[in-house]
């Protein structure tokens, strides 16, 4: 019986050893130490022993279940830590991999140009105007004296919806629904951001675009105060030292009309490839508001006089940032808007 004891004991060693997992070793303790288990049976069997035997055996029966269960708790505690290792192992990071990139949003490089044009024109006491896309002939073109058969309407090639109704050519239709609405009181001091559109499609064209207007309407306002508005304009928008040149030109809306042009922001004025060395780059449209407008709209053009102007967001965006064609404001591409 005590060689019997020495083999279960040998036996339940070596299961112990060899076992993987936890309940691999659970089922080694069943197997010898539980109560149908190998020790047990043999404890069972004591009773048929002489009685002087007993206590030996017993001792030896003990001193077996212990040495199992000894070996047992060592081997649990082994096999925890290797699968504490183990889990640490598939858990841990590699700092040292790529991040996932975070992209801040950011606004077109239109949306800030005109955000600046607004901030600019507001801050000399302007507010802004709006007026719908989809204009009627009227407004678009014979309240700003371009009657149906006026030449200078080839200027503008049009998307007509209908024979009265046509997509904006320009922002300036938003002159007069202001003029109406105002007339016949002064002072009118407005800027009119928007979109507008024309049948124009290549690398310095787009068949819609964006536009602010301005129009500013008192008693006794001369050229010398849109000049100084539009200076002032110059070097808010494009740095202190930029200079303006204005050009007599023809617009049937104004009169006199002038094209303005600004010290060239590449090369300052001494002449480069952007500014085909001349010096200078044309920016905007302007003049005097035509006295048949200002009838048109309700005002008394012996009383009142007033200024008006034009520009390009497009345009204005481009010189600004150095961009070279239209069409990649249209884009979409995020490795060109990042950049702004
Ligand atoms: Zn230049």
């Amino acid at each position: 019986m005590e060689e019997q004891l020495h083999e279960i004991e040998a036996a339940a060693r070596q299961a112990l050893s060899q076992a993987g997992s936890l309940d691999e070793l659970n089922a080694v303790r069943v197997r010898y130490l539980g109560k149908r288990g190998e020790l047990t049976h043999v404890l069972r069997g004591m009773g048929a022993l002489p009685a002087e035997q007993r206590p030996a055996v017993g001792h030896l029966a003990n001193q077996v279940r212990e040495s199992i269960e000894a070996h047992l708790s060592a081997r649990t505690a082994e096999l925890k830590e290797a699968q504490k290792h183990a889990r640490l192992a598939a858990e841990t990071i590699d700092v040292t991999l790529p991040g996932t990139a975070f992209y801040p949003g950011r606004l077109h490089p239109l949306t800030r140009v005109r955000r600046e044009i607004e901030d600019i024109f507001l801050g000399l006491g302007f507010s802004i105007a709006e007026g719908p896309e989809v204009e009627l002939d009227y407004y678009n073109f014979e309240a700003l004296n371009l009657p149906k058969d006026h030449p200078a309407r080839d200027m503008q090639d049009s998307f007509f919806i209908g024979p009265e109704v046509l997509l904006r050519t320009h922002t300036s239709p938003v002159q007069v629904r202001t003029m109406e609405r105002t007339a016949p009181s002064v002072p009118v001091k407005i800027i009119a951001p928007g979109k507008v559109y024309r049948r124009d499609d290549d690398a310095t064209h787009s068949p819609m675009f964006h536009q602010v207007e301005g129009l500013a309407i008192d008693r006794r306002i001369t050229f010398g105060d849109l000049k100084g508005v539009l200076n002032v304009f110059a070097e808010e928008m494009f740095g202190a030292g930029t200079r303006t040149r204005f050009r007599p030109s023809f617009f049937p809306f104004t009169e006199p009309s002038a094209e303005v042009d600004i010290s060239c922001v590449m090369c300052g004025g001494k002449g480069c490839r952007v500014c085909s060395h001349t010096g200078w780059l044309e920016i905007l449209g302007s003049g005097m508001v035509h006295p048949r407008v200002l009838e048109m709209s309700g005002y008394d053009a012996g009383e009142v006089t007033g200024f008006a102007f034009g520009m390009g967001i497009e345009r204005i965006a481009m010189l600004k940032y150095g961009i070279d064609d239209l069409r990649l404001l249209f884009d979409n591409d995020l490795r060109f808007l990042a950049q702004f």
